[in-house]
């Protein structure tokens, strides 16, 4: 965002599959806040583990210290007064309550810069982000490499037997896949096949 005058807050989100380097892009964005000297607070839910009890990390092995939320309002209670940008990562798995509190920030004068993904293992829309989409300032949509064919991904394809919407993992779990190799039946087809094996066996 360029040409913002006085201290008029905002909101940017940064969405896309998993491994599309929203991770990445935010820890580049608030590692350039920090250069300019500005005040920074990083926020994460604590549902992700999937590296390091707290920190951001992308896949790629950047890290930045960050500070665990288990929910949206958490965070409207650790944020300081004096902070001016806010960064918060995984954004999908903070809840609706998400939306009122960025609002909230940005009111105050603060850029608040949210990254998750806008859609789940079906690839059906992730709530709330793509209400936060609707809402904010600026948005980027990053996309990953097809594993299986290397062109643009915008799925996350989940590869274990699950219905669940949220599943917590990385390596094995969950790839990039584009629109054409993307297989949405494919973690509720390994249920099918999991309880025919058991049925046999018994
Ligand atoms: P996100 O936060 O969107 O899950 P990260 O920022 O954590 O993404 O990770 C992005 C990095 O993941 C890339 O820079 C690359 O090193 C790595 N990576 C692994 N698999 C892929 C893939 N299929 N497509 C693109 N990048 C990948
Ligand atoms: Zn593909």
């Amino acid at each position: 965002m360029d040409i913002v005058k006085g201290n008029m807050g905002w909101i940017e989100v940064v969405v896309g599959p998993m491994f599309s380097g929203k991770s990445e892009e935010l820890i580049r964005r608030l590692r350039r806040a920090e250069i300019a000297r500005q005040r920074v607070q990083i926020f994460k839910p604590i549902i992700d583990q999937r590296y390091s009890t707290n920190g951001i990390v992308s896949h790629s092995g950047l890290e930045l210290a960050s500070d665990l939320v288990r929910t949206a309002e958490d965070i409207l209670v650790k944020v300081e007064p004096r902070t001016e940008v806010v960064g918060i990562d995984e954004g999908q798995f903070l809840g609706e309550g998400l939306l009122d509190v960025c609002t909230k920030m940005a009111d105050l004068g603060k850029r608040v810069i949210v990254t998750g993904l806008d859609t789940d293992f079906m690839g059906r829309p992730f709530e709330p982000m793509p209400r936060l989409l609707a809402i904010a300032e600026e948005i980027t949509k990053l996309l990953a490499i097809c594993v299986r064919c290397g062109n643009p991904a915008v799925h996350t394809q989940r590869l274990v037997a699950s219905e669940e919407l949220i599943v917590v993992g990385a390596g094995g779990m969950y790839e990039a896949r584009c629109r054409r190799c993307f297989e949405p039946q494919l973690a509720t087809q390994k249920i099918e096949e999991g309880k025919k094996a058991a049925a046999a066996h018994s």
